[in-house]
């Protein structure tokens, strides 16, 4: 095992914490307030067009931890093998690992690996911790949100449920269709940088929009009003959808958020968000509304195409399972 872990895990990472092969990582940290955040990946099939398992560990905490303005800096990386499993695949798995973490100018800290035996586990299934700083002085949270912020989502929805989807299920589709798997903290930083006044940040997962539209609107008590044709959904998302019987809006992204922002500065952290290359296609969709169309507080509706407003519920059960 001793060897396993160096010889096969190690390697990869080169970091002065590490190599002190102590029990824990002694950190130091700058003053002021900290975020620290985990999460664990099942996701299947391992590698599919636009990432893999080991990249999505890494963007997947990195971008919670840039939902409230934190500073990735530190992460640690669990990972549980079922025996039998490659160690070609491990070394694959464990280089997107390093080479995401590269990416993202953080750096893994601890680690640990435990082997299941043979038929207790499914291959690998990765769990990641990540601790950021914080340095500005917002509270960015559901609570902040007030009548008239303006919505933006930073890109278009849908791609990596449906590249995870068409890679397990051997769909083909006439382009094949990327995940949009990638790392949020930069853009957010850009944002505070600009002076945006972020009022809540939420990065669209599982459930995708919808969801964590619903979350958000319940959490804050607030109603929020979206105009469905100005969501950017790629046309072959749209189609692959059309074709699975599946809503684009509840399915998981793994680099795409939305921002709630004062209305007045809707259009600044639209163009912020545009310099970067993940919050290129960053369009304005809605809004934070008074009274909501059922005069309730925490409600989400969708306005048509025609104008027609409807409830944007939550989903009922897992749409899609095993996406992260
Ligand atoms: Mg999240």
């Amino acid at each position: 095992m001793q060897q396993f872990i160096r010889g096969v895990i190690r390697k990869h990472f080169v970091s002065s914490y590490l190599a002190n092969e102590h029990d824990a990582a002694v950190l130091p940290i700058e003053t002021g307030a900290i975020a620290f955040t985990t999460d664990t990946y099942v996701v299947r099939p391992l590698f599919f067009p636009g990432g893999d398992i080991g990249k999505l560990a890494v963007f997947g905490t990195i971008n919670d931890l840039a939902m409230v303005g934190a500073i990735p800096q530190y992460l640690s990386v669990g990972m549980i093998l079922e025996e039998g499993f490659s160690i070609e695949t491990v070394n694959c798995v464990v280089d997107s690992i390093q080479k995401a973490t590269i990416e993202c100018g953080v750096e893994v800290v601890t680690g640990d690996t435990k082997v299941v035996e043979r038929g207790k586990g499914d291959g690998i299934f990765l769990n990641t911790a990540g601790v950021g700083i914080i340095k500005h002085r917002l509270a960015i949270e559901p609570a902040s949100l007030v009548e008239g912020d303006a919505l933006i989502v930073s890109g278009d929805l849908g791609r990596h449920g449906i590249a995870v989807m068409a890679a397990r299920e051997g769909l083909e589709f006439e382009t094949t269709i990327q995940s949009d798997c990638a790392p949020l903290a930069a853009m957010v930083q850009d944002l505070l940088k600009y002076g945006i006044h972020l009022h809540c940040l939420r990065d669209l997962t599982r459930g995708g929009l919808a969801s964590a539209l619903n979350e958000i609107a319940i959490s804050a008590q607030c109603s929020i009003v979206v105009e469905e044709e100005r969501i950017p959904i790629q046309s072959e998302v749209r189609g692959a959808c059309e074709m699975l019987g599946i809503d684009p809006l509840y399915i998981a992204n793994e680099g795409r958020m939305i921002a709630f922002v004062p209305q007045a500065q809707a259009l600044r952290a639209a163009e912020v968000m545009q310099k970067h290359e993940v919050g290129r296609g960053a369009s304005w969709i809605g809004k934070v509304v008074g009274t909501d169309i059922k005069g309730s507080n925490g409600h989400v509706a969708i306005k048509s195409r025609v104008g027609i407003l409807r409830t944007l519920d939550f989903l009922s059960g897992d749409q899609l399972p095993r996406i992260c």
